[in-house]
C-alpha cells in the first residue's frame, strides 16, 4: 500500500469545501462541515492520514512537509477552490518530485481532461464515486488497469473505463473510525446544529431532479442506494464510543427521507440507544413518519424549500408544491421539530416580484434559521448548461476574492448586483422581525450555552454582512 495522505487543501479563511457544503464558500458564520467524501477513501486505505485544512486552520507552509512523508496526496477540490487547490498541489510538488498527485471531487468528475490540463502537477484525478478508484491507486496497481481514472502518462492524458456505480453501501467502512483518528470535533460547527456534531451519510444519492443540485447530477446520482439499518446503527453506537461529547448526529444522506419506511426502521433503533439527531429533508414528508422521527430523537430537519413562487420550483424541477410544504412546516412545527429552512435567490425565472414573494413566504413559513444561498451554475448540473444556452453566465466566479458567494447569474430582467444584494435584504427581513427577535432571545435565556454562542455568531453575521459590501 502506498503510504496515502488525504488532503482537504488549505484555502480562503473559514473556506467551507466538505462534502456536506452543498455552496463551497465561506459562510456567514465560522462553519465547517466534516470532509465525508475525503474520509470514505481513507477508510478503505489503512495507514493513511485525512488532513482538513480549513477547519483546522493550516496553511500551506503547515501542510507542505507533509509531501515528503507520502507516496500519494489525494486532495479533494470543488469548483470555487480549484485554481487554488492546484496551486497547493504544485507547492506539494516542488517539495517532493516523486509524490504521486491526485484529485477527487465533482469538479473534476465534470471536466476530467481540463483538469489534468490545468496543472502537470495533476498526475490524475478520480471520476464519479472515487472510494475505490483510490483505493485500487493506493494499492500500486497500474493506472490503466484501474476503472474510472483519468490520468497523465508520456505526455498524454488517457481514460480508463467508468467503473460501475457502487450497489453495496455497507462495502463502505465506517468514516467515524478515521474521525476519530484523524479529526478533532470541536473543531466542526454549524449554526443550527448543536456542539459538537458529527455527520455521516446512510446512502447516496436523490431521486429528486433538481437542476441546481451538485451532488446528485455528478458524483452521487438519480438514485438513493443505501447503507442497510444494521450498518447505520453499527457505526451510530461506534460514534458514541469515540465521541461521548458529541451532542447531535447528523445524517448528511441528500434526503435522507427518500425512503420513508427506512427512515422511520433507523428512527426506531436510533429512538432505543437515546441518540439526538438530525436529517436532510424534502418538504413533503407525511405526518406520521414526521411522528415516528420526532419520538425517536428527531431533533431537527434541514429543508430546502429554494423559492416561494410555485413558476420557479417548477422551472428547477424541485418537484414540491408550496401547498405542501406550507402543511408539512405546520406538522413539523406542531409535533416540536426543528427547522432549518433553505432558499436560493436568482434560480431561473427570478425577478424582483419573486424574490418579494420568497420573501413573504419565508416569514410566513417562519423556520427556526435560515439559510439564504445565491443560485450558483455547477459545471456538469442542468442549471449550469441552461445558463450557457441561455447566455446568463457572466465572466464573475461562483466567489469572489475573499472565498464569498457571488452571482455569476444575471438574467436581462435582473443583474446580478440585485440578486447579490436582495440575500442580505432577506436575512435582515427575516431576522429582524420582533417576533424572531423574541424567539431567539429566549432560546438565549433558557441555555446559557446557546446565549454564548448565538453572541459570537450574531457578531459574525454583522461582520459578514459588512464584508459583503461589493
Ligand atoms: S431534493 Fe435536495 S438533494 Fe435532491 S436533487 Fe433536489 S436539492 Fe438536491
Amino acid at each position: 500500500m502506498l503510504r496515502t495522505l488525504f488532503l482537504h487543501p488549505p484555502s480562503w479563511e473559514g473556506f467551507d469545501g466538505g462534502a456536506g457544503s452543498r455552496y463551497q464558500a465561506r459562510r456567514e458564520v465560522r462553519s465547517f462541515w466534516y470532509p465525508t467524501w475525503l474520509a470514505q477513501p481513507a477508510a478503505l486505505v489503512p495507514g493513511s492520514r485525512l488532513v482538513d485544512a480549513p477547519p483546522d486552520g493550516l496553511g500551506l507552509a503547515d501542510v507542505l512537509p507533509l509531501a515528503r512523508l507520502y507516496d500519494l496526496a489525494v486532495l479533494h477540490t470543488s469548483t470555487p477552490s480549484f485554481p487554488h487547490d492546484v496551486r497547493v498541489a504544485e507547492a506539494l510538488r516542488r517539495e517532493n518530485p516523486r509524490l504521486r498527485i491526485g484529485f477527487v471531487g465533482a469538479h473534476v468528475a465534470v471536466h476530467p481532461e481540463e483538469s489534468l490540463g490545468g496543472s502537470e502537477a495533476i498526475d490524475f484525478v478520480a471520476r464519479g464515486e472515487f472510494d475505490f478508484t483510490v483505493r485500487e491507486v493506493a494499492e500500486g496497481r497500474p493506472l490503466a488497469e484501474v476503472l474510472g481514472l483519468s490520468y497523465r502518462e508520456d505526455g498524454r492524458i488517457h481514460s480508463t473505463p467508468a467503473r460501475p456505480v457502487l450497489e453495496d453501501m455497507d462495502a463502505l467502512p465506517w468514516v467515524v473510525d478515521v474521525y476519530k483518528r484523524d479529526l478533532t470535533v470541536e473543531h466542526y460547527a454549524i449554526g443550527y446544529l448543536q456542539h459538537p456534531y458529527v455527520s455521516l451519510y446512510t446512502g447516496r444519492g436523490c431521486r429528486s431532479r433538481c437542476t441546481f443540485c451538485l451532488w446528485p447530477q455528478t458524483v452521487g446520482g438519480g438514485r438513493y442506494r443505501t447503507r442497510s439499518v444494521a450498518h447505520v446503527v453499527g457505526e451510530i453506537v461506534q460514534a458514541r464510543r469515540h465521541f461521548p461529547q458529541v451532542r447531535e448526529v447528523f445524517f448528511d444522506d441528500d434526503t435522507f427521507t427518500d425512503d420513508l419506511p427506512r427512515a422511520e426502521a433507523i428512527a426506531r433503533e436510533l429512538g432505543r440507544l437515546g441518540v439526538t439527531w438530525s436529517c436532510n429533508a424534502k418538504a413533503n414528508v407525511p405526518y406520521e413518519t414526521l411522528r415516528v422521527l420526532k419520538d425517536n430523537g428527531l431533533r431537527l430537519l434541514l429543508v430546502g424549500y429554494e423559492s416561494g413562487n410555485q413558476r420557479i420550483l417548477n422551472n428547477i424541477k424541485k418537484g414540491l408544491r408550496l401547498d405542501v410544504a406550507r402543511r408539512f412546516t405546520r406538522d413539523a412545527k406542531a409535533l416540536g421539530i426543528t427547522i432549518h429552512g433553505t432558499f436560493i435567490l436568482g434560480l431561473p425565472g427570478e425577478s424582483r416580484e419573486t424574490i418579494e414573494e420568497t420573501v413573504r413566504y419565508a416569514c410566513e413559513l417562519d423556520p427556526d434559521t435560515l439559510q439564504v444561498s445565491i443560485a450558483a451554475p455547477y459545471p456538469g448540473t442542468a442549471m449550469h448548461r441552461e445558463a450557457l444556452e441561455n447566455g446568463w453566465l457572466g465572466e464573475r466566479a461562483l466567489v469572489d476574492g475573499r472565498g464569498l458567494q457571488q452571482s455569476a447569474l444575471s438574467y436581462p430582467n435582473l443583474a446580478h448586483t440585485e440578486i447579490f444584494d436582495s440575500v442580505e435584504t432577506f436575512y435582515r427581513r427575516f431576522y429582524f422581525r420582533p417576533r424572531k427577535i423574541f424567539a431567539l432571545a429566549g432560546e438565549m435565556l433558557r441555555d446559557r450555552r446557546v446565549l454564548t454562542r448565538r453572541l459570537r455568531e450574531g457578531a459574525e453575521f454583522v461582520r459578514f454582512l459588512a464584508r459583503r459590501a461589493p
